[in-house]
């Protein structure tokens, strides 16, 4: 579904990426771990056309994206769930949903996503009419994954959906995420810092670091990995 082919980006003079390869197979979650300003966040954003690699080839469903806009790569299938949730604060809930189903013109499907998302996250259903930025840091990233969904993406990208949460609403989040993937065939891309938890749902896994790929596996392969275990699971 998404492939990255020699992929480098730059900031000014810095390479953030150098030469990254990687695929996205259609059906799959797959996980992007490493540390504190590995590149995980500038994978993302290459990808949906905020930080254009300077080379390298980004292809979604066989046809290259990297010379396009983000708002032509959103129409394509391709939705963003930005690190630090990014909701919008003094909208409501359902104001926050409704933007993201705004490119859409199945107008007659929203309400049946509605319907799927208010069964996921009932606790959206219930603060509708309560202003986004309300809504607890866990409730907010609830609403987040939610308004991307609401674009009925095929590929979600994912930027730590886990930060700064509780490890129980943490472990909520990411049963909801292997369902979103199992349940409603959507595609996934995960960039985690928490590795263990990304690995426990992820079909497959790259380790990243200072701007490399520098592993690729199974993600059960990974997670018994002992250079993976020692430096990003702390065992
Ligand atoms: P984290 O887990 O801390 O979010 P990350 O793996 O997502 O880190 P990136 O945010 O992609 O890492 O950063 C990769 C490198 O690019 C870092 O060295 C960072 O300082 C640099 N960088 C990121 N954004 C910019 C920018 N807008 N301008 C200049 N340098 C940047």
């Amino acid at each position: 579904m998404l492939e990255l082919k020699n992929v480098n980006t730059y900031y000014g003079n810095i390479r953030a990426l150098k030469g990254i390869d990687l695929k996205v197979e259609e059906g799959e979650i797959i996980t992007l771990i490493g540390a504190n300003g590995a590149g995980k966040t500038t994978t993302l954003m290459s990808i949906c056309g905020i930080a254009p690699p300077r080379s390298g080839e980004i292809l979604f469903l066989g046809k290259p994206i990297h010379d396009m806009k983000p708002d032509k790569i959103v129409s394509l299938g391709i939705c963003q769930v930005p690190e630090g949730r990014r909701i919008f604060p003094y909208l409501s809930v359902m104001e926050n949903l409704d933007l993201g189903a705004y490119l859409r013109r199945d107008k007659g499907k929203i309400k049946k996503d509605l319907d799927y998302i208010f069964e996921l996250f009932p606790i959206l259903a219930e603060r509708r009419h309560q202003a986004g930025g309300t809504l607890s840091g866990g409730e907010q990233q609830m609403l987040a994954i939610s308004r991307s969904l609401m674009a009925r993406p095929r590929l979600l990208l994912m930027d730590e959906p886990s930060l700064g949460l509780a490890p129980l609403v943490v472990k909520r989040i990411f049963e909801i995420i292997a369902k979103i993937n199992s349940e409603n065939r959507t595609t996934i891309f995960l960039v985690e810092q928490n590795a263990n938890l990304a690995l426990k749902i992820a079909h497959r896994g790259y380790v990243m670091e200072t701007g490399k790929i520098t592993l690729a596996d199974s993600a059960d392969r990974l997670l018994n990995n002992e250079e993976v275990r020692k430096a990003y699971l702390g065992i």
